[in-house]
């Protein structure tokens, strides 16, 4: 068995903050994330309120955040999918199908997956048209119609970021008004390649092979309308990526981990950081503030509070 001072679970902000600091402190530290390293991040197509970083792509951002805390020494393990764990005792257990590790304190920073429309045809265009991520997809679209749906601050910067491939791009979304902060809204706006259909929202994707359009219900009249699309970008918020945790530490009603402002959770030795944590505002800098508090509240945990901080 592989023993650690910490295990990170999530290379996420938050995690990638934590294994920083932690590995910096000299604490043997693994991270294990089940999918590709650097979170959410890697989604997002430039990150323009990272602060002294301005433009710098998502994928750039944690790919500098990892190499950071590799150069410190932690061990950072990507595709390790979470087979089982014990954070009973005083010693924690995680089992990957690479292998078993045992640590003193847990950091779990493991964030949130895509929320999806909860269609069925939504199922069956799935990487052949529909996608949840403009980094990964958008010049697959290049000079074609495409929509994405949503209404928030990611839909509006994600669609503009999708201008750059596609020949137009129509924002689909419920409400009659954006929940985004005015700037996004106004670039989107001003935007000539950005179209809007408000009040709308998709009924059925359509396609054979992969898609070629979708069918828009309007909320205010009930008309339907069909556009022809061969993309279609989803951007309607996460769901956190708690319930595997929900028999060990306490969850809110919206299935977030609750902690105290140390990040400690409701179970001894086990801290939450980032996304998944119950808290109002989710960014990369909020993220990056939970991951260094968790980091430093397992410091006090594992060797006990700094006498001069007392
Ligand atoms: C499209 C988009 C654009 C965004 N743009 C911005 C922006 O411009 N500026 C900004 O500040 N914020 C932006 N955000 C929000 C920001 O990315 C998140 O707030 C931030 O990434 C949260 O960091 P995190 O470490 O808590 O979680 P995440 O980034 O979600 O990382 C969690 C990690 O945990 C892993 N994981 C999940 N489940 C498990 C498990 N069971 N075991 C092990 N590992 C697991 C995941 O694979 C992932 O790598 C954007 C988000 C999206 C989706």
């Amino acid at each position: 068995m592989n023993t650690y001072d910490v295990i990170i679970l999530g290379g996420g902000p938050a995690g990638l903050t934590a294994g920083i600091y932690l590995s910096r402190a000299k604490q043997s530290v693994l991270i294990l994330d089940q999918g590709m390293v650097g979170g959410q991040v890697i989604l997002t197509h430039a990150v323009a309120n990272y602060p002294g970083l301005p433009e710098l792509s998502g994928y750039k951002l944690a790919s500098e955040m990892k190499k950071q805390a590799v150069e410190f020494g932690c061990e950072i393990k990507g595709n390790e999918k979470i087979i089982s764990f014990d954070f009973k005792g005083n010693d924690k257990f995680v089992s990957t199908k690479s292998g078993e590790y045992k640590g003193r304190a847990v950091i779990i920073a493991v964030g949130g997956q895509p929320r999806k429309l909860g269609l069925e045809s939504e199922l069956l265009f799935q990487g052949t048209g529909i996608s949840y991520c403009a980094t990964c997809d958008g010049d697959f679209f290049t000079d074609e119609d495409i929509v994405v749906v949503g209404g928030g601050n990611s839909a509006l910067e994600e669609a503009v970021s999708l201008t750059k491939f596609a020949k137009t791009v129509t924002i689909i979304h419920q409400f009659d008004h954006f929940q985004a902060y005015a700037h996004a809204i106004k670039e989107a706006e001003e935007n000539p390649k950005v179209k809007f259909l408000l009040e709308s929202e998709i009924e059925e994707f359509t396609g054979k092979e992969s898609l070629s359009g979708v069918n828009v219900r309007s909320l205010k009249d009930g008309s339907l309308a069909k556009l022809d699309v061969t993309g279609a970008f989803i951007f309607i918020g996460y769901v956190p990526g708690s319930d595997v945790f929900k028999e060990c530490v306490s969850l809110s009603e919206r299935k977030e981990i609750i902690t105290d402002e140390d990040m400690a959770t409701s179970r001894d030795g086990v801290f939450a950081a980032g996304d998944i944590r119950q808290k109002k505002f989710r960014q990369i800098t909020t993220a990056v503030s939970d991951g260094t508090i968790a980091a430093l509240a397992v410091l006090d945990y594992l060797n006990g509070p700094d006498p001069d901080k007392i």
